[in-house]
């Protein structure tokens, strides 16, 4: 379609920027508006608060500091006047002339240079700006940016695709389509939700009429933009509840529950299950009594008890006569459930052959293990990635649990089990369980893994003491090795945790550093804009950038360099071990079983110690940098200790340094233990995507929704996708469901094709 003011050229820059379609476009929304219709006037501004302005260009001035060049323009309105500083950009000064008319935004800031002139006393630092058309410019121009409601766009790329060239072109395609945007949602379902048509909303997003609520705007919750969230979201959900459905109509295989069985999952409990883990086990066994396939995730903090809540089910499908297969993300991990398994399983009276199967067993060994699974010797088949690369093919493979499913990306958690079974022919599908320790808020995970049901344990093994969590200062390092030592001599283990292997390099790939964006002035609606953000800071201060990037920041421990001063120096005397992702798997293997056995009395380590492992008589964790860890992951090495009776300590040490996000991170792990409190702290601070580490996690990405911000709709989008899916999809005309369905397509294809391919 040709839109009016795009070229080729500027196609082909637009579509480097993910905008390939008119629609695209419509769907490109603006980050923040301007009410030019009630301006603020300046003598009201606060310090600390973000305004937008629009003012009179008095004066400019370019200064030399012995930093960086520094350009300041004076704005002001009467006898009121604000000072804008921008730094690094002389060429500003051919843009700014006395007499304009500008609009500013930005943080205001208290200034003292400006009160010592007299001028008042307030500044912006970087605002942004646009100098207002004047009666000289084209009337559309005016139109569009002059006495009204302004959008502003991010930008797409230079000047050429600024905030002013978007409003025009976005403008006239409005213009063309005009009585042409094609509805994709029933119309019923609008006049229920109360929301506004397709067309409507995408014209009240980008052009809002006179008397729009500023506020609604400002936190995009106008009608028009919960249509297109709604929408949005609403395409996510229906392909998640059809691949829910398609799931239940593939042949699964129907186990069956006997006295036996019972037995046989009673024997091995060493304890009394908590009322969760018995309520997860009920919820997965009546679903493996099903003939369809289970996709179950169990979901439980660090410490709740999914290991023996995941062998009960494997018991399940091994005493049915098939094989259970558990996947973990680490030889480590693998080894450790391995071990658990193996002692668990002393107490069954049937002694189920378990085999392990890692990338670092020696040929032979492989060869023999592969054997014994692909003869369905062996019921139980404990590994990492192995599993899926080494050619195993199962006998009868019954049930697959996936630990840790986050690190391995949507795709590898189900490959496992599309392996051809050995007689070529497809046959039931095994039943997956999926484990994991990251406490997802519950609305983020019913719809991001809306297509796996979901059991949670939120409860924690009784018997255990509160985690005592401190926050120190490491100019106070010396009374943290006292403290270790303390412990150590009453018998107990400690680990310290660094954020780098060795040097100041940031080489871990696990590692996942909380980057704070530096100027924190709007609150921006999207990751991605985020991101942007962060570019463009770091290219306006390349100090800035060097700061936030640990890697470039000399002055960091690491666990080597750590490791080899604690044992000569203050810890002396004590045992001290180190373990990290670069030692070969065998010497990991070998640190981990020391210190499980108390042959290693304090390890030092990175952050792979991170997920799942269990030492009771550990009760110290302390982290070195603490300020450079997310929560998540702050939470996930608190949650190595306090697992035994004895009272744990976890020490957060700090640097000199720290920034207001990590202060915030610092005091919620000081104050709660609750990991789906933090969790949430840790997805409104961060947003979903980096929440979860990766974007290999299958976390799709949105135009327009958030999923901090419209967890609501979110809801609603569920529950309407599973009503449209439903029986009273009839309300529904024939014609409006075709549409949804074609637009369900492009959507999940464009948007979450990563999700879809799972
Ligand atoms: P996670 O959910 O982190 O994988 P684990 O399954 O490793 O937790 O269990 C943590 C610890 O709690 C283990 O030492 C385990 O033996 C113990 N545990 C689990 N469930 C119970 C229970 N119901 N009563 C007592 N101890 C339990
Ligand atoms: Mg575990």
């Amino acid at each position: 379609m040709y839109v009016r003011g795009v070229g080729p050229r500027l196609a082909e820059m637009l579509a480097a920027r993910g905008i390939q379609t008119a629609e695209d476009l419509l769907y490109h929304l603006p980050f923040r508006y301007e009410d030019r219709q009630n301006p603020r006037s300046l003598d009201e501004l606060k310090a600390g608060e973000v305004a937008s302005v629009i003012a009179e260009v008095r004066g400019t001035a370019l200064l030399r500091t012995r930093r960086a060049p520094l350009f300041e323009v004076t704005v002001g309105q009467g006898r009121f006047a604000l000072k804008c500083i921008w730094f690094n950009a002389p060429y500003l000064k051919d843009k700014f002339q006395a007499g304009q008319t500008v609009a500013v935004y930005g943080k205001v800031e208290p200034s003292r240079s400006a009160q010592k002139s007299g001028m008042g006393n307030l500044k912006m630092i970087q605002p942004q700006f646009e100098i207002l058309p004047d009666a000289s410019d084209d009337a559309e121009t005016r139109l569009l940016e002059v006495g009204r409601i302004t959008p502003v766009y991010e930008s797409l790329g230079g000047s050429r695709l600024a905030s002013r060239w978007q409003r025009k072109v976005i403008f006239h395609l409005l213009e063309t389509v005009r009585g042409g945007v094609p509805e994709c949602l029933p119309r019923v379902l609008l006049e229920r939700l109360d929301l506004p048509d397709r067309e409507t909303a995408l014209r009240e997003v980008h052009f809002p009429a006179e008397r729009t609520s500023f506020a609604q705007l400002q936190s995009f919750s106008t009608p028009a933009h919960r249509r297109l969230i709604f929408e949005e979201l609403f395409f996510l959900e229906l392909g998640l509840e059809l691949k829910r459905r398609r799931m239940k109509e593939r042949a699964g295989i129907a186990f069956v529950t006997t006295d036996n069985v019972r037995e046989a999952l009673r024997e091995v409990l060493p304890f009394h299950p908590t009322a969760a883990q018995k309520r997860a086990l009920a919820e997965i066994v009546a679903d493996m009594r099903e003939p369809t396939p289970m996709r179950r995730l169990l979901q439980g903090d660090v410490g709740s008890g999914k290991t023996i809540v995941a062998l009960q089910a494997m018991l399940v499908a091994i005493e049915n006569g098939y094989q259970a297969a558990l996947m973990a993300p680490t030889e480590i991990l693998a080894t450790q459930h391995f071990l658990a398994a193996r002692k668990l399983l002393e107490r069954s009276s049937r002694k189920p052959r378990i085999v392990l199967l890692t990338g670092s067993l020696d040929e032979d060994r492989k060869r023999t293990n592969r054997g014994l699974i692909n003869r369905g010797e062996a019921q139980l088949v404990i590994g990492t990635h192995a599993l899926i690369e080494e050619k195993v093919e199962f006998d009868r493979l019954g049930l697959v649990v996936v630990d840790e499913q986050h690190r391995f990306g949507v795709l590898q958690r189900f490959r496992l089990m599309k392996k051809p079974s050995p007689d070529g022919t497809a046959g039931p599908e095994p039943d997956v369980l999926v484990m994991t320790a990251t406490p997802i808020p519950r609305t983020l995970a019913l719809s991001l893994y809306g297509d796996l049901d979901l059991s949670v344990l939120d409860e924690l093994p009784p018997g255990r003491t509160p985690i005592v969590t401190r926050r120190v200062s490491d100019e106070r390092a010396v009374d943290v090795w006292e403290f270790v030592r303390k412990q150590v001599a009453l018998g107990r283990q400690a680990y310290v945790v660094y954020p780098v292997i060795e040097g100041a390099q940031d080489d871990q790939p696990e590692l996942d550093f909380s980057r704070d964006p530096e100027d924190g002035v709007a609150a921006q609606p999207s990751e991605q804009k985020k991101a942007a953000r962060r570019k463009r800071t770091e290219n306006l201060f390349p100090e800035a950038a060097r700061e936030a990037n640990p890697a470039a920041k000399s002055g960091l421990k690491s666990a080597v360099e750590m490791h080899e001063k604690l044992r000569t120096g203050a810890l002396a005397g004590l045992r001290v071990g180190l373990l990290h992702g670069r030692l070969d798997a065998d010497d990991k293997e070998m640190v981990m079983r020391r210190f499980q056995r108390g042959e290693i009395d304090v390890l030092v380590a990175t952050t792979v110690i991170e997920v799942g492992v269990d030492v009771p008589n550990a009760t110290v964790m302390v982290v070195e940098h603490a300020e450079r860890f997310g929560l998540a992951q702050l939470h996930q090495l608190r949650g190595r200790v306090g697992r035994g009776a004895a009272k744990s300590y976890c020490i957060l040490l700090t640097g000199p340094r720290v920034s207001p996000l990590a202060e915030e991170r610092l005091n919620a792990m000081v104050r709660t233990q609750d990991g789906f409190e933090l969790a949430e702290l840790d997805l409104a601070m961060r947003g979903p995507g980096e929440f979860f580490g990766t974007r290999q996690a299958g976390l799709p990405e949105f135009r327009v929704a958030s999923l901090v911000r419209d967890r609501q709709l979110l809801e609603l989008a569920k529950t309407e996708a599973a009503r449209f899916v439903g029986d009273s999809g009839g309300e529904a005309t024939e014609a409006e469901r075709a549409r949804v369905r074609t637009q369900l397509k492009d959507a999940w294809q464009r948007r979450y094709g990563l999700v879809e391919a799972g």
